[in-house]
């Protein structure tokens, strides 16, 4: 049965399962905004202690940002100590403290003063040049912890915990996790997202267990004790400690299993099916060598530059593409150039437009080609990363609908001497028009994501329609036969690298379909090789054709399953 978001019965909540294991302990919430105070709020006549809560609010701010910067220092993360060093002192600005106090001596109550008084700043923050602009959002989140501690109200921001904690949210954004500790971070849950939001996306690269799109998730009281089995898709509310004890035990026995499944991908019977990463940037290197990844399949190079205001260096994108082909000395290396726009928006490459559905607008290539220096200048620092390399480089455009647009990015790409252009398939239009695409480019990588949130007009970001984001549907699986059939027509290889190459039964049907290499979240790699050395190609190819015979997607993979029989010892 696919995931069926919504409340369960009993104490048992139901959402869907991103990022298998077993993670148990109390609930700490990221909590949401904090409202604006009410506009002319005033204090009760004691100025001089209204300043001094405010001054006191600051301080504590200040002195929390300083703590946040150490751990993440301790974490490794040196540039987020440096960001939370610049926002303690943002926040023990005498400036500030001044306009804050004479706001409170004019009648104003501590917290209506603060939010005016940040309001002053940023508006010269907010028209001093492109560089400042992009500290706006470092300033409102300094406002918005004060106001939160003056209001009495949950501090924003990821919680700061000593001991492990199950970390509840509406959604996740890669800044609320950049300071996260894989360690004490025992699950995510989410009340939205989908199966292929990027907090899915991130819980699969950190290893963490995760459930999103549960309905209810923000009503947990903080501190509930919560078993979290990101297999299954469960969230249990005060579990006994037999059954954490249970869950933990099968999830170990499964652990064990996995760990005996080394070496290159392939099928029982010897098809060969190399397994690769998806990554987002060096950091996830250590993960996917881990994990046996035999090359990266898809490295999301904007998310290098997600939280950046300006176009990285030529040097800077050298050095970090360079880091990676190193990493794979004998492998292939498949780069994507930057996938900018709807939900990886780049702030230094706006939409030239107004965009009332960024899913739908100047995304993927069609931002390259608005931004021709941006796209040449990230080729040159790609084929000057893998001169003198071994590693075989392959470069993919995101977001490509016709054979027009493949054949312009190929030819930007031999011009910048790369010689293996390749696409991804992620419109529903490439898809269905694969043979003319397969002429103009070495490879083809199916993005399911994109092409499942295109195919069922599902935005990927809204939990509500994870049902209609399952890649099991046979209209998806119909979509991948027609790319991967031309593509091996045209002997060209025909990856997947969407979430669904990370599913270990779906793994094994997109590998009857023809399906050529997969690639995914490392942590997911083990399971992906174990569930295809149990079985044969001709296996798959049954499977594949059942699945492609249902109706539904739930009943394409119960199909599939009846034909893959030794999923069951993986505990699938
Ligand atoms: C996809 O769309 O399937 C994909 C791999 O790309 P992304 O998730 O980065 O959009
Ligand atoms: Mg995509």
């Amino acid at each position: 049965m696919p995931p069926v978001p919504g409340r369960g019965l009993g104490l048992f909540l139901r959402g869907a399962g991103v990022s298998p294991g077993i993670g148990a302990g109390p609930v700490r919430t990221l909590a949401g905004a904090v409202p604006e105070p009410p506009v002319g709020a005033r204090h009760g006549g004691d100025a001089a202690a209204e300043k001094a809560a405010a001054a006191a609010a600051l301080e504590a701010v200040a002195a929390d940002l300083e703590e946040r910067g150490e751990r993440a220092a301790a974490l490794g993360n040196k540039d987020g100590q440096e960001v939370l060093g610049a926002q303690a002192l943002m926040a023990r600005d005498p400036g500030l403290a001044d306009g804050v106090a004479a706001k409170i001596d004019s009648g104003l109550a501590a917290a209506r003063a603060v939010f005016e008084a940040f309001g002053t700043y940023r508006d010269m923050l907010a028209s001093a040049g492109e560089y400042l602009a992009a500290r706006v959002s470092d300033l409102d989140d300094i406002r918005d912890r004060t106001v939160a501690r003056l209001m009495g109200l949950p501090i924003p921001g990821v919680p700061v915990s000593d001991t492990p904690f199950v970390l509840v949210a509406r959604d996740l954004a890669p800044a609320d996790t950049a300071l996260l500790d894989p360690e004490l971070v025992v699950a995510f849950v989410t009340e939205e997202g989908g199966p292929t939001s990027h907090t899915a996306i991130l819980a699969r690269t950190m290893g963490v267990p995760a459930v999103v799109a549960l309905a209810g998730a923000m009503e947990l009281a903080e501190g509930t004790r919560v078993l979290v089995d990101g297999a299954a898709g469960t969230v249990r509310i005060d579990p006994s400690e037999d059954e954490v004890r249970t869950a933990r035990d099968a999830s170990a026995a499964r652990a064990a299993l996995l760990r005996e499944s080394t070496g290159p991908g392939a099928t029982k019977d010897g098809h060969r099916v190399p397994l690769l990463a998806n990554i987002g940037g060096p950091k996830d290197l250590d993960a996917a060598l881990h994990h046996g990844a035999e090359g990266v399949g898809l490295y999301r190079t904007e998310f290098l530059f997600l939280d950046r205001a300006t176009l990285p260096s030529d040097d800077e994108q050298e050095r970090a593409y360079r880091t990676v082909l190193e990493a794979f000395p004998e492998g292939r290396v498949v780069v994507r150039t930057l996938d900018a726009g709807a939900d990886k928006p780049l702030a230094f490459l706006p939409p030239p437009g107004e965009e009332p559905n960024p899913a739908l607008g100047e995304r993927g290539l069609r931002m390259a080609r608005a931004y021709p220096d941006v796209l040449q200048a990230q080729l040159r620092a790609l084929a000057a990363a893998a001169s003198g390399l071994p590693a075989r480089l392959e470069v993919m455009a995101p977001m490509v609908t016709d054979a027009d647009e493949a054949a312009f990015f190929a030819k930007a790409c031999r011009a910048a001497g790369i010689e293996r252009p390749g696409i991804m398939v992620e419109v529903p239009a490439a898809a269905l028009r694969a043979r003319d695409l397969a002429a103009e480019v070495e490879f083809f990588s199916i993005g399911t994501n994109d092409l499942t949130q295109y195919a069922c007009a599902a935005d990927r970001q809204i939990g509500g329609l994870a049902p209609f984001q399952d890649p099991w549907r046979p209209a998806i699986l119909d979509l991948v036969a027609m790319t991967a059939g031309p593509a091996a027509d045209a002997g060209r290889g025909c990856g997947v690298c969407g979430e669904a190459a990370g599913d270990p039964a779906l793994a094994c049907v997109l590998v009857g379909l023809g399906v050529t290499s997969l690639s995914m979240s490392a942590p997911s790699l083990p399971l992906v090789r174990a569930a295809l050395a149990r079985h044969t190609l001709d296996e798959c190819k049954r499977a594949a054709a059942a699945a492609r015979k249902a109706r539904t997607a739930g009943e394409a993979k119960d199909a599939a399953r009846a034909e893959l029989p030794l999923l069951a010892e993986l505990g699938l």
